[in-house]
């Protein structure tokens, strides 16, 4: 399954930064998930929980956060409406994706210990 292979990525890329900071454990992994990258939040969630264990993540939180698609005309600027045509009204040009096929590990909260 495609959620599986993102969240051994997503786990990787939290065992980096921990590993970069020091971190004793992480607490919380914050995560933006597109409407239209094609994920499933669900099945991510289960993914993850499946994943995590004996791994750096093992007790830390997914936090999903989903964030709507944004088009906007690559001439112009201008945002569309949702529910418009894929395509400037002003420039008659196709729009452009901005936002939303996005996974993005946003932030992770991890413990750190003192020195
Ligand atoms: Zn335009």
């Amino acid at each position: 399954m495609h959620e599986y292979s993102l969240v051994a990525a997503l786990i990787e890329r939290v065992a980096a930064e921990a590993q970069a900071h020091g971190a004793s454990r992480i607490a919380r992994v914050h995560v933006r998930l597109g409407e239209l990258s094609g994920v499933d939040p669900s099945l991510l969630s289960t993914a993850y929980e499946t994943f995590r264990e004996r791994t750096v993540c093992d007790g830390a939180l997914l936090s999903l956060s989903l964030s709507p698609a944004v088009w906007a005309c690559p001439r112009c600027d201008a945002r569309l409406e949702r529910g418009q045509p894929l395509r400037c009204a002003a420039c008659g040009v196709p729009a452009r994706l901005l936002e939303g096929d996005e996974l993005l590990l946003e932030r992770i909260e991890m413990e750190v210990p003192d020195v």
